[in-house]
């Protein structure tokens, strides 16, 4: 009984997984020029902050800490993808991995997580366990939360402006919008 509830989840968050894609999809090819730049040149930054945050994140031995662990974070990540992430993919023309909801993470492949850094999630980026805090210097653990102020910031402006957008996650999001679009202004957006 509850594993048939779980399958149904799952089929259900496939399915809207599925709308999600294909209707933000539409809705970034009727975006007017001014308003794909600001997104644009805020993605850009996303990216840069996040290669960065994860060269710090190696520089503190993750691989080898999450091989030791067996990757315990990466155990409840259905909610993490957010607007943004989806963004990332869609504006550069390509497509977001196809999520298997039936893994801890719809996202973690057998050789780990299937998106890249500059494209993985908010909460993924910015998380990093005792282990390999321990093992930056006292400049690499400022370097990684200063870095992690400003990408909060900035997926906070898409936040504001964006009512699909929410570090609680695309799923989420959309789910309560129900049919609206994803990149219509959020309540008390100026834009
Ligand atoms: S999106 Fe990637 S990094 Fe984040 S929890 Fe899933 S597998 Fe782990």
């Amino acid at each position: 009984m509850i594993l048939t509830k779980l399958s149904d989840r799952n089929q259900e968050d496939a399915l809207l997984w599925r709308r999600i894609v294909a209707g933000l999809e539409k809705e970034v090819l009727r975006l007017p020029p001014s308003e794909r730049a600001w997104i644009a040149s805020r993605l850009e930054r996303i990216g840069r902050l996040q290669e960065e945050l994860h060269a710090l994140f190696l520089q503190g031995g993750g691989p080898e800490a999450c091989r030791d662990c067996g990757g315990a974070c990466c155990d409840r990540g259905r909610h993490h993808a957010t607007l943004v992430n989806l963004l990332g993919f869609l504006l550069a023309g390509s497509q977001p991995p196809l999520p298997d909801f039936a893994r801890p993470c719809p996202f973690l492949g057998e050789g780990g997580c299937l998106m890249e850094p500059s494209r993985r999630p908010f909460n993924c980026v910015t998380f990093i366990c005792d282990a390999i805090e321990d093992r930056l210097d006292a400049a690499g653990r400022e370097d990684f939360y200063a870095r992690e102020r400003e990408l909060g910031a900035l997926y906070g402006e898409f936040d504001a402006r964006y009512a699909g957008s929410s570090l609680r996650g695309i799923l989420i999001r959309a789910s309560r919008l129900k049919d609206a679009d994803l990149l219509a202004p959020a309540v008390g957006a100026v834009v």
